[in-house]
């Protein structure tokens, strides 16, 4: 777990943040550790300045490459999801991105492993990692289909992107009683769904939340 020092950054649109966590409660997120970090994290650094004025409205923004930012209510609603699951210490991020849920899960779990296919992406989000000094995140420029079988076994997996189906490999890849939630699905209909391991057993618990829109799981790297 990492506490964030961000002193330096400032509490940059105070108000608007506020408004954001609001929103969010009102949605139905209730888990007060993530509405506190997502409250003291600056998403305004993870996008392009241009951009940076729309930070915190519940929007999901670009991020270059066709990829995107997800809205904060669907950070917050598979960052509490993953943490009903009791403490966790290894979680799994598919799709590094922006480094957004990658510093908002560092500050709630021991370890962060986060997989991105798409190099320049990755670069920037490793500044970023670096710039806030989070030690425990932890990444790779690879195929996320593949989990990151070293670093196995994960008490947590999430997949930022959507593959049409689950990959068996981050199944194989979860910790007993461990969780996976992952948008499945094509670019016309995506449901979030949450697996959990049956203890140490290969049986599997699979929950439909609600539907979502992401961008698709793709394979292979990209420099
Ligand atoms: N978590 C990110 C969301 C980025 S959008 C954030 O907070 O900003 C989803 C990301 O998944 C994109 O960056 C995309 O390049 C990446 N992605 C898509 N398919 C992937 C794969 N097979 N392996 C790893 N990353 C993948």
């Amino acid at each position: 777990m990492n506490s964030m020092d961000f002193a330096g950054i400032g509490m940059t649109s105070q108000r608007t943040r506020e408004r954001l966590i609001k929103r969010l409660k009102e949605q139905g997120i209730s888990n007060q550790k993530v509405l506190d970090v997502i409250r003291l994290t600056p998403r305004h650094l993870f996008i392009d300045e241009a951009l940076a004025h729309r930070a915190y409205e519940d929007t999901a923004l670009p991020i270059g490459f066709s990829q995107t930012l997800s809205q904060p209510y669907i950070v917050a609603r598979m960052t509490e999801i993953l943490l009903s699951a009791g403490p966790l210490r290894r979680v799994l991020e598919i799709g590094t991105g922006s480094g957004y849920q990658s510093t908002i899960l560092s500050q709630l779990v021991d370890t962060v492993f986060s997989v991105e296919r798409i190099e320049p992406l990755l670069k920037k989000a490793q500044e970023r990692f670096q710039t806030f000094g989070l030690n425990n995140i932890y990444t790779s420029l690879s195929d996320g289909s593949f989990g990151w079988n070293n670093n196995a076994p994960f008490d947590g997996i999430i997949s930022t992107a959507a593959p049409q189906a689950i990959p068996e490999q981050l199944l194989r890849q979860l910790a007993p009683n461990g969780i996976l939630v992952i948008p499945v699905g094509n670019g016309v209909s995506q449901s979030l769904s949450v697996i959990k391991r049956v203890g140490h057993s290969n049986e599997y618990d699979e929950d439909i939340v609600e539907k979502v829109k992401f961008v698709p799981l793709l394979t292979g790297v990209s420099h």
